[in-house]
């Protein structure tokens, strides 16, 4: 559903920072004049990928899932030198990209993007996609959000791609 900025305002009541809403229906800002095309089709990726993310998990999927796989799909690059804060955890991330502060939501998103990428290198997106039906289907997470994101660009300054499979440890087993 398109709406003008004044009214997508007042009907979604949407953070600020929004410049889309899915909440069952895709729902869209435009101003008088057409964003580019090249944004638009951004958002209209976006917007749908949550759709699509929605149906596969049966609204069960976290948002750091959603906002980091809508990113993906979109094409959002992530930024190699992100700094993720030490202690860091998934309910935490989940937090952040709730927030009404753009910065700390951006972080947040950016966060997201970064361990939806970093799932994608290690097992696809087939293993999301498993991931996606296996919540949709009532299966908790086995790990928990309490695990830990591991601050290894903080500490070593290097593209998260050149260390892949250990960005984020869990503090406690599976259970
Ligand atoms: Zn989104």
């Amino acid at each position: 559903m398109l709406y003008e900025h004044d009214e997508f305002r007042d009907v979604t009541r949407a953070h600020s920072w929004a410049s889309g809403l899915f909440d069952g229906k895709i729902r869209l800002p435009v101003g008088p004049t057409l964003p580019p095309a090249r944004d638009l089709e951004h958002l209209l990726v976006h917007e749908y990928a949550h759709a699509a993310i929605h149906d596969l998990s049966r609204g069960r999927a976290p948002r750091w899932l959603h906002e980091g796989l809508a990113q993906v799909l979109e094409g959002t690059a992530s930024d190699p030198m992100l700094q993720v804060p030490g202690g860091l955890t998934l309910a935490g991330v989940e937090a952040l990209a709730g927030e009404s502060d753009p910065l700390r939501a951006r972080a947040g998103y950016d966060i997201a993007l970064w361990v939806v990428r970093d799932l994608l290198d290690r097992g696809g997106i087939e293993a999301l996609r498993e991931l996606l039906s296996r919540l949709g289907a009532g299966e908790r997470r086995r790990r928990g959000d309490s695990a830990r994101l591991r601050p290894a660009a903080r500490r070593a300054r290097i593209p998260m791609a050149s260390n892949p499979g250990r960005l984020m440890r869990p503090t406690r087993g599976r259970g």
